[in-house]
């Protein structure tokens, strides 16, 4: 008996459950639905991190052979800001032109037997829902499948929209592997992504704050045009910006506009005979490169299910969700940082020496024994320019707080007693303002406008994310000195050395001028 699935979306998240699902599951037929013409690809290359693609290769080795035969393999991030460049070695990643990747797919899927119909907006969700037994939501970020299963039922679905800019486009210089060039114009920070993608072609997506944008003038392209024109304004002004550093090349325009990156999270994946997969349902911020291999491990996920439930939908459709939610958020939940730095990339740009400032991007999720792990020599150079700085490392180097000076930067707190010491003194009550954090980035302001104009703040509660925005603000905009607490029940045995890393981590990286262990405070 055969088993029809239609799939709508022919992203690299649709084609590959086309494909698995077509090979892998008995008697099905599949029937994929893209309303661009086969050869239309909007965007330019997908990076992926070596460490993560296991589960997609052992379904299907189409990716791995496809980074290997055309894609750019590296494994350094470099840092560019002020003249100085620092790298970080030790980052396995490859990327390829997401056309390319599209057409291997094409083919993958179209020798497992999908029925291919390019150039066909999906019929209405209801009609498919009818006529096949399955119906796959694999239609992008501004899903239609999405937006039917919402009108029937609210299935949760959050969208949280950055404040950043961002433009994409191609160059022909090819940069050497994962490039951040940061350059400031009289009208503000502007920041690029680049990476080789082929032996021609570099992406280069460039971010800049708000503020910025409305100043360069770079506002002034009529969004409501259909899809397709870009923005050559921009274009220009971004080829002079930054021609030194991509020597004179020329941007690649393709679809080129200015957006705002959303972060899209949902409750309900799944319902009836429907399932939503890759962007349709989660999106997280292009900074971690985990979008394309998160909508290719959906569908991995999805066909698994279909084929281990041998014919009972509810189930497979049930497991898949549980399953995938969890995955996700864990994702979603790491490229909090990575997102809120590029927020704030500005300030860091102006207020941090280059050093310091590719330092703290290059720990926005990581700490300086992880760091010195993968780049020993980087970790290296961090320390010594403290010590050079100061005289001392960091946790050992003394902080003026109140009318104190510590023995050092890492202090306990005790929240009961309200109580902060340095291991050798209990610090007078009045040596610092205690404040907590929100739980919630959107609740900082409140916290913002709580500050004190002088002295030094002890920030705890809240998330690690809040405390260390509203430390960052209190140090870097206030000229406060700032000690943020750190969850102490992760003191205890063996993760002791993981706290001292994680202080030492904050202290070099300025978010905070003292770290304090403290039960139950943080
Ligand atoms: C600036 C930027 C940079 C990125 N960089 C990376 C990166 O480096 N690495 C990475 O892994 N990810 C990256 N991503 C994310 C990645 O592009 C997406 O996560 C990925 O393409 C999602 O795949 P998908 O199959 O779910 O959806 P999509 O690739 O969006 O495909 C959806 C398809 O559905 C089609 N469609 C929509 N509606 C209909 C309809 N009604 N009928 C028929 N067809 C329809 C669309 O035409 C489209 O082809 C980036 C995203 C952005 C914005």
């Amino acid at each position: 008996m055969s088993f029809r699935i239609a799939v709508v979306g022919a992203g690299p998240g649709g084609l590959f459950f086309a494909t698995i699902a077509a090979r892998n599951l008995p008697g099905a037929e599949v029937v994929l639905f893209e309303r661009n013409r086969r050869s239309d690809a909007f965007g330019f290359g997908v990076v992926f991190s070596d460490a993560t693609l296991r589960r997609i290769d052992q379904a299907d080795p189409v990716l791995r052979d496809a980074l290997r035969d055309h894609g750019r393999h590296w494994e350094r991030i470099d840092v560019m800001v002020g003249g100085e460049q620092h790298g970080f070695s030790g980052n396995g990643m490859a990327a390829i032109h997401r056309r390319t990747l599209l057409e291997l797919l094409q083919d993958n899927a179209e020798r497992a037997g999908v029925e291919l119909r390019f150039g066909a907006v999906a019929p209405p969700v209801g009609e498919l829902s009818a006529n096949f037994d399955l119906v796959v939501g694999a239609d992008g970020t501004n899903s239609t499948v999405r937006a039917h299963l919402e009108e029937a039922e609210p299935i949760g679905h959050q969208v949280t929209t950055a404040t950043a800019k961002f433009i994409w486009f191609g160059t022909t210089h090819l940069f050497e592997g994962l490039s951040f060039v940061h350059r400031e114009s009289e009208h503000g920070a502007f920041a690029v992504h680049g990476y080789p993608i082929s032996d021609g072609l570099s992406t280069f997506i460039v971010e800049t704050d708000p503020g910025t944008w409305r100043r360069a003038g770079l506002d002034r392209f009529d969004v409501d045009q259909p899809p397709g024109a870009s923005d050559t304004d921009s274009q220009a002004y971004l080829e002079k910006l930054f021609a030194t550093d991509i020597e004179g090349a020329e941007l690649v325009t393709n679809n080129s506009r200015w957006g705002s990156f959303k972060t899209r999270r949902t409750r309900t994946w799944v319902r009836g005979n429907v399932a939503l997969l890759g962007d349709a349902v989660h999106t997280a911020h292009f900074s971690v490169g985990s979008g394309t291999k998160m909508a290719m491990e959906d569908a991995v996920s999805l066909a698994d299910e279909l084929v281990r439930a041998d014919g009972d939908l509810e189930a497979a459709l049930d497991t898949y969700q549980d399953v995938r939610k969890r995955s996700v958020a864990r994702i979603q939940d790491a490229a909090g940082p990575s997102l809120s730095w590029w927020e704030n990339f500005g300030r860091y740009q102006r207020e941090l020496d280059p050093l310091t400032f590719s330092f703290h991007f290059f720990s926005r999720s990581i700490d300086i024994d992880r760091v010195a792990e993968r780049d020993p020599g980087l970790a290296a150079s961090v320390r010594d320019a403290w010590l050079a700085e100061h005289g001392t490392a960091a946790l050992d180097t003394p902080v003026r707080l109140g009318e104190v000076t510590t023995t050092g930067r890492l202090l306990s707190f005790d929240a009961t007693l309200g109580s902060l010491s340095d291991g050798e003194h209990e610090l007078p009550s009045d040596a610092v303002t205690v404040l907590e954090a929100p739980l919630d980035e959107a609740d900082l302001d409140a916290a913002v406008a709580a500050l004190p104009s002088s002295g030094a703040v002890l920030i705890h509660g809240g998330g690690e994310l809040t405390r260390v925005l509203l430390s960052e603000e209190a140090r870097l905009r206030r000229g406060l000195t700032s000690v943020i607490v750190i969850d102490a029940t992760r003191v205890e045995g063996d993760r002791r050395a993981g706290v001292r890393s994680e202080a030492e981590t904050l202290v070099l990286s300025r978010r905070a001028d003292a770290v304090a262990t403290g039960a139950g405070a943080a």
